[in-house]
């Protein structure tokens, strides 16, 4: 009998142990009693030596795995994610296993065959299949040899079992492991002074653990750096993971590493089937995948041989998991490289301000492209002063004359405005009364083309009203301005081009997307409009002239993270800007020209802005200097979420290395009819913050008025 201790899916900061009387090793998963239930763990510990009374232990109904689903950097991996963020173990693993590997399904490797076309399947054409699409796709997919499970994804057995009947097909035993056929498909591009130094460094520091900050102006080919530290990982058989911003994976990014190496390349995003995420899991673990190419959480895929990692515009605040398990998948993937003793290279325009630190306290190397890699300049930037001046469409005269300019001179025209919908707000103009939602402290959105009103905060539509809430009056206005009007009024305006709307609303139906930047990249004058979507990291080659028709509202907000997220989109905005030929122009609207901030990005740029800022956070002792913890808590009555935090903040009495603001409201104070507090913690040490968290949270645990709220611990919060 051995003594098992099991993580297992319950949000509990406990563990549980089991006897199990067959051999079991850590990693696999088992069948376990718990409660009037049965759960599915994973064996996390062989006979732990602080088990309570052995006789007391229940016994583990079933072990489901021979060898283990999560192998030992994983569980090294989730173990420190669990004790660095606080959270129970059980639902950190949720993060890391397939819905269907927690659901039990069989989970052994699918060593099945690869397909590869015969003689006679190489000399048929596409004219033989005619109306059979099915039969040509496959056709064209077998191309290059394909494994089963690759193929199943997209076909039925039967149509393989077709092909190697009619003899064009022939099956082989799959040999997962080296990429016999890695040699790279495109040439890639000679590489620049800089991109040389950048790609050298990294390839030497293959086999063993090291971090990289590339620090490359938009346009200057980090792209390209990336493929070419890639390269001989490939040829050699390893594995790459390329984690990239939320809405960063486009079919484009898709595409440019596909078309490199004749390697299979693999993605992992949120918009997945179950049985998509498992079959690409397992493809990893049996290293049939040279390259996954994927978001936040393929941080936790578990790779045979996975020697480099690469995260794309490291900057981005998609990392951060924003509920639950709130993770930063940057941080660990650091972490991830350290325990496989591999190079990590994080890659941005606009690095985050604790990646320079970083860089400047000597834990990160610095490699830098200072200018872009085809030769062209950098975008000028103008500011328009919006003050008495006439405005029409939310546009002054000078924006106005200065699109339809470039527009004559063939280029393209992107527009930034960073609210969808088609107004903030509808207005009474009879009393001044707003539609509200009554569930958040917020106004509601409307929605023309929708005919609604949404709360872009808890999500709730309702039909637009006839009368004002307030007086009853008919005349009701919409009141400020969002893309979707604007998206009206340039087509008003400019008649004769083309409008490309790209936000959450006109890109939600699948392909909506990748139908908008395929109109934009056939390079015809027209007008591109929309959120930030547009700020990340497309290339768009025939945009002349970017404006940024309102930053104002960005200027002045609370959170001490706001002048450097405002400084990175509008740096990235602007980077859209000149990348083909033509050099770019960049028109900013505002009533502050003036503003320090505004000033210093346009003139110094970026990078200097950036160091500038990161001197003050050390005077003004706030991170990465500090390092800040964050309780908030969400109740029905206000009363419950002020004592509740009082508690937490009494507790800290005994914690005098730790600072304390709040508590507070949240920005948002109410969301879908909560209140919402929080509580922030400061300490210099870092060891010290994680200590008095073990603490307060052993005590929380006992309060009664705990299941009364909602409470959740962030760390390294990055949104106050
Ligand atoms: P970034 O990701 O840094 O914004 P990209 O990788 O998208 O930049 O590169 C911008 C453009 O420069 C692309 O069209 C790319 O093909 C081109 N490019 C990159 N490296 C080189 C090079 N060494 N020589 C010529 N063109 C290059
Ligand atoms: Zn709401
Ligand atoms: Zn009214």
């Amino acid at each position: 009998m051995t003594v098992v201790r099991v993580a297992l899916p319950i949000p509990l900061r406990v563990h549980f142990d089991y006897l199990c009387d067959t051999e079991v090793s850590p990693g696999c998963r088992v069948m376990v009693p718990f409660g009037k239930r049965e759960l599915i763990g994973i064996v996390w510990q062989l006979n732990p030596s602080d088990s309570y009374d052995v006789t007391q232990l229940k016994t583990v109904t079933q072990v489901l795995d021979q060898t283990p689903v999560l192998a030992a950097p994983i569980r090294q991996l989730l173990s420190f994610a669990a004790d660095y963020y606080h959270h129970p173990l059980g639902d950190v693993l949720t993060s890391a296993l397939p819905a269907l590997l927690r659901d039990g399904k069989n989970a052994d490797p699918v060593k099945g065959h690869s397909y590869s076309l015969t003689e006679a399947g190489q000399h048929l054409t596409a004219e033989q299949f005619k109306a059979a699409k099915k039969r040509l796709a496959l056709w064209q997919q077998l191309q290059q040899p394909q494994t089963e499970t690759q193929l199943l994804e997209h076909f039925q057995r039967k149509e393989l079992q077709y092909f190697v009947e009619q003899g064009w097909a022939h099956v082989t035993p799959v040999l997962y492991g080296p990429y016999q056929t890695a040699a790279e498909q495109q040439k890639s591009l000679p590489l620049n002074p800089a991109q040389a130094l950048a790609v050298t460094a990294v390839q030497q520091a293959l086999g063993s653990f090291s971090c990289f900050l590339l620090e490359g102006v938009t346009g200057s080919g980090k792209t390209e750096v990336y493929l070419q530290s890639i390269s001989p990982v490939a040829k050699a058989g390893g594995q790459v993971l390329v984690l990239v911003p939320e809405i960063g994976l486009t079919p484009q990014t898709l595409a440019r590493f596909e078309q490199r190496f004749a390697v299979p390349v693999g993605v992992w995003h949120s918009n997945m089937t179950d049985l998509e995420r498992f079959t690409v899991w397992q493809r990893c673990q049996t290293g049939d995948l040279a390259i996954v190419i994927g978001t936040r959480s393929a941080l936790f895929l578990p790779f045979l041989k996975l020697d480099l990692l690469i995260i794309d515009e490291e900057h981005d605040h998609s990392f951060k998991q924003q509920e639950g398990f709130r993770y930063h998948a940057r941080d660990l993937a650091i972490k991830r490289a350290s325990i496989q003793q591999c190079p990590i290279l994080l890659g941005s325009a606009t690095p985050s301000l604790e990646s320079l630190a970083n860089v400047q306290q000597g834990r990160f190397a610095h490699l830098e492209l200072p200018d872009r890699a085809a030769g062209q300049l950098m975008p000028t930037v103008e500011l328009v002063d919006l003050k008495q001046q006439q405005m029409m469409f939310g546009m002054a005269g000078l924006t106005r004359q200065r699109i339809e300019q470039h527009l004559k001179l063939g280029q393209q025209v992107l527009l930034f405005l960073n609210r969808r919908g088609f107004a903030p707000a509808l207005i009474c103009h009879e009393c001044g009364w707003m539609t509200e939602c009554h569930r958040c402290s917020a106004f509601t959105t409307f929605h023309k083309q929708s005919r609604q009103l949404v709360c872009h905060h808890c999500g709730a539509t309702k039909g637009v009203p006839h009368q004002c809430g307030g007086c009853g009056s008919t005349q009701l206005a919409p009141v400020g301005q969002g893309t979707e009007q604007l998206e009206e009024q340039l087509q008003q305006l400019f008649p004769a081009h083309t409008v490309t709307r790209l936000d959450r609303d006109s890109t939600r139906r699948k392909g909506s997307l990748q139908q908008a930047l395929d109109q934009i990249l056939q390079g015809e004058p027209q007008l591109i409009l929309g959120t930030q979507m547009l700020a990340k990291g497309h290339h768009f080659p025939n945009v002349g002239l970017v404006v940024i028709i309102d930053v104002d509202s960005a200027l002045y907000s609370n959170d001490f993270r706001a002048p450097e997220q405002l400084a990175q989109l509008l740096t990235q905005v602007s980077g859209r800007a000149g990348r083909g030929s033509q050099p770019g122009k960049v028109l900013l609207q505002t009533h502050y020209p003036g503003h320090a901030l505004l000033q210093d990005v346009i003139q110094n740029g970026y990078a200097s802005f950036a160091r500038s800022a990161l001197k003050e956070r050390q005077q003004t002792f706030l991170p990465p200097f500090m390092f800040l913890a964050l309780f908030r808590v969400e109740a029905h009555q206000l009363d419950l979420c002020q004592e509740w935090l009082q508690k937490v903040a009494e507790h800290y009495k005994n914690w005098p290395q730790v600072q304390l603001l709040g508590p507070l409201a949240c920005p948002l104070e109410r969301k879908a009819g909560k209140y919402r507090w929080q509580l922030q913690l400061f300490a210099k040490d870092r060891k010290q913050l994680h200590q008095s968290l073990d603490s307060v949270l052993s005590d929380i645990s006992r309060w009664s008025s705990s299941r009364k709220v909602k409470w959740q611990l962030d760390v390294d919060p990055q949104d106050l």
